[in-house]
C-alpha cells in the first residue's frame, strides 16, 4: 500500500523512513492520518480565492443596485456573495466535495445570464474571475482535493 509524504506531497511505497523526493522523515503508519503541506496550501489558496470572489459579487451587486436596472442581479448576487464567504470558511473545516462541486457549470450558467441580462456589463466579471481563477483552480488541482477528501471523508 502506498502513501503520500506529508511534507511535500509525493505518492511513497510503503515501509520507507524518508521520503524518496524531499528526503523528510516519514511514518508509514502515521503518514496516512495528516494530509501533506502542500495539499492544504492548495486548500487555503482556494479558500482565498472564493473569500475574494465574495468581495467582487458585494462590488458588482452595489453597482448593479445604484443602477436601479441591476437591483434583481444585484440581490442575487449579494446572495452569492454570502454563501461564497460560508463556503470559503467551510472547506477550511471540511474539504469534501470540492471537485464535484465546481464540476458542474449549472449554476455558473445560471448566474451569468442572470447577470447578462439583467445585470448590465458589470455582472460578467464576477463570473469570469470565478471561471477563470477559481473553477479552474480546482480542475488543475484535482488529485489534491481527491487526497484532502480521502482524509476528511
Ligand atoms: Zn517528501
Amino acid at each position: 500500500m502506498s502513501y503520500v509524504c506529508p511534507n511535500c506531497g509525493e505518492t511513497l511505497e510503503s515501509g520507507l523512513s524518508f521520503c524518496t523526493k524531499c528526503g523528510a522523515a516519514v511514518d508509514p503508519m502515521g503518514a496516512q492520518s495528516q494530509p501533506s503541506k502542500q495539499d492544504l496550501a492548495v486548500l487555503q489558496e482556494l479558500s482565498r480565492r472564493i473569500e475574494f470572489e465574495s468581495k467582487l459579487w458585494v462590488i458588482i451587486g452595489v453597482l448593479q443596485c445604484i443602477s436601479l436596472v441591476g437591483i434583481i442581479a444585484g440581490t442575487y448576487n449579494f446572495i452569492t456573495a454570502s454563501k461564497n464567504k460560508k463556503y470559503a470558511d467551510d472547506i477550511l473545516k471540511r474539504p469534501v466535495g470540492i471537485y464535484n462541486a465546481f464540476d458542474s457549470l449549472n449554476s455558473w450558467i445560471i448566474t451569468l445570464l442572470l447577470n447578462v441580462f439583467l445585470g448590465s456589463i458589470v455582472g460578467i466579471i464576477g463570473s469570469v474571475y470565478n471561471y477563470m481563477s477559481v473553477r479552474d483552480y480546482v480542475k488543475k488541482n484535482k488529485d489534491a482535493f481527491d487526497r484532502l477528501e480521502r482524509y476528511y471523508k
